[in-house]
């Protein structure tokens, strides 16, 4: 569902993508890591082009974009149409309540009828253990809780894929569980995603296939068994050295 050839991207004079090359399948979960800097967020920006790349192609369920030109303005709400993302910082509006949150793209995008954004909304919150929390605000949340109301979010977009940022990085460590759980539960019912992480554990346990950028490359790929039981390149060997 997704195909991204010889994507690049610079801020100024850094090249952060140099020629990335990415497929990802129906269904697939692919984890993306790497070293801080190495372009992993820039990537997954780029896929539903909320950067706008220099030049290569993105392409989702059949909506292609040759970035090198300035691309219509119907292809790119087509393609952001087709993914949801799920964002490191939660980015959800302060002075709406977790249904509201859920409820705000179904109705002001999509055109739904609030009666029923709200009860699939409501459905959403409690498919991710929140259905008592459907009308408090962001505030009153907990991290791990407003991730999820994002997650939520994402869902009621009905996208074909969904893109993490990073999703636990900025939770205390006791809340990445509650997270990585509602992914693992998504990943079971055969949702795509794409998941930018350094979570090692869910990597080797719920990705199909793990991605690594370096210098804005792909520079390896694989199966969690291999990349992480014999990975080949030097510095994945010592990126893995370090966060295990
Ligand atoms: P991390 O794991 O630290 O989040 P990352 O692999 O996700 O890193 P990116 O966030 O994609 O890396 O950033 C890659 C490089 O591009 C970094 O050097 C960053 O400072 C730079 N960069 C990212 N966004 C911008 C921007 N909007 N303007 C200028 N430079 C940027």
């Amino acid at each position: 569902v997704v195909r991204v050839r010889e994507l690049r991207k610079s801020f100024g004079a850094l090249r952060v993508l140099d020629g990335v090359d990415l497929d990802v399948a129906r269904g697939e979960v692919v984890v993306v890591m790497g070293p801080s800097g190495s372009g992993k967020t820039t990537l997954i920006r780029c896929l539903n082009l909320l950067e706008q790349p220099e030049s290569g192609t993105v392409e989702v369920c059949g909506t292609r974009i040759d970035c090198s030109a300035v691309p219509r303005r119907r292809t790119v709400r087509e393609l952001r149409g087709r993914t949801a993302m799920v964002f490191q910082q939660f980015n959800l509006f302060p002075h709406l309540t977790a249904l509201q949150n859920v409820m705000e793209g179904p109705v002001s995008v999509r055109r739904v009828p609030r009666e029923q954004a709200a009860r699939v909304g409501r459905a959403l919150l409690e498919r991710v253990g929140l259905g008592d929390k459907c009308d408090c605000y962001p505030a009153k949340l907990s991290g791990g809780q407003k991730q999820r109301v994002a997650i939520a979010r994402a869902l009621a977009m009905e996208p074909e894929v969904i893109l993490f940022d990073e999703p636990t990085s900025a939770l205390d460590p006791e809340l990445h569980a509650e997270v990585l759980q509602v992914m693992r539960e998504l990943a079971a019912e055969g949702m795509t995603m794409v998941v930018v992480t350094h979570e090692t554990a869910f990597a080797r346990e719920v990705a199909d296939r793990v991605v690594f950028v370096d210098g804005g490359r792909v520079i390896e790929q694989g199966p969690p068994e291999s990349f992480f039981g014999a990975p080949g390149h030097p510095r994945v060997r010592a990126f893995l050295r370090v966060v295990g």
